[in-house]
């Protein structure tokens, strides 16, 4: 996919060969920059490490074609989905997931699509941390101990059948959750059995672990606790 400055130089580039001038050209360029934001509401974030940053638990390869293809497609179908079914009316993605039943198919595949992995990858950091206490505390409160935290989540994400997610969440009474999601559906969409707010998520489909891991979800969970940002996660609390 090109990049937002490749496009506008390709589309200069294309004008001038057309014989229009250069500040045509230019102007040309502004034009579509101008369309493309207004077009365009929603974008990736870059990802906060490199591609083979994460590797004691995620290949390069499978980093690369999770960002830049699975997770893009999300990204450019939501926008799609967005200019058919809300068009110019100003709508937060959360605000979309909360009344995802309002919508289609292709908007809540893409929007929740977006947002899961847009957490997913803040969730990651090849410099992992001790969990910060506030967070430390409240888990052992709720789960006995991190272990059996750890394990209750492992079992969650194991347990998933066929494609879809495995979360943290807090709940409206502040009480912490595991849980587990079809598909790309996400504990803020008003069809999920369980809502909260999402503190910690991991993907489980086999787009995340296959190249590496085969038919063995299990070891790529094991390695996804080496990577986590506790950190992140840890803000993620109210
Ligand atoms: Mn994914």
């Amino acid at each position: 996919m090109k990049t937002r400055r490749e496009f506008l130089f390709t589309t200069g580039k294309a004008a001038m060969a057309l014989g229009l001038s250069q500040s045509v050209a230019s102007a040309f360029a502004n034009n579509t920059k101008a369309t493309q934001q207004a077009t365009a509401q929603f974008a990736q974030k870059p990802l906060p490490y490199h591609l083979d940053a994460l590797q004691v638990a995620i290949d390069a390869q499978t980093m690369d074609i999770h960002y830049n293809k699975h997770a893009a497609a999300y990204c450019k179908n939501l926008n799609e989905a967005y200019a058919a079914e809300v068009g110019t009316k100003q709508k937060s993605l959360e605000d979309i997931l909360k009344k995802i039943t309002k919508y289609s198919e292709k908007m809540r595949n893409n929007a929740g699509g977006h947002f899961n992995h847009e957490m997913f990858w803040q969730c990651l950091t090849p410099a992992t941390t001790d969990i910060p206490e506030k967070l430390s505390q409240k888990i052992t409160e709720q789960f006995g101990s991190i272990d059996n935290f750890k394990t209750q989540f492992t079992d969650a994400a194991k347990n998933r059948f066929g494609s879809g997610w495995t979360w943290l969440i807090q709940t409206n009474d502040g009480a912490l959750q595991i849980i587990s999601t079809p598909n790309q559906d996400n504990p803020l969409m008003n069809i999920s059995k369980q809502k909260g707010k999402p503190i910690l998520c991991l993907d489980v489909w086999e787009h995340a672990y296959y190249l590496r891991y085969q038919n063995k979800r299990a070891d790529y969970i094991t390695n996804f606790w080496k990577i986590v940002n506790w950190n992140f996660v840890a803000t993620q609390l109210s």
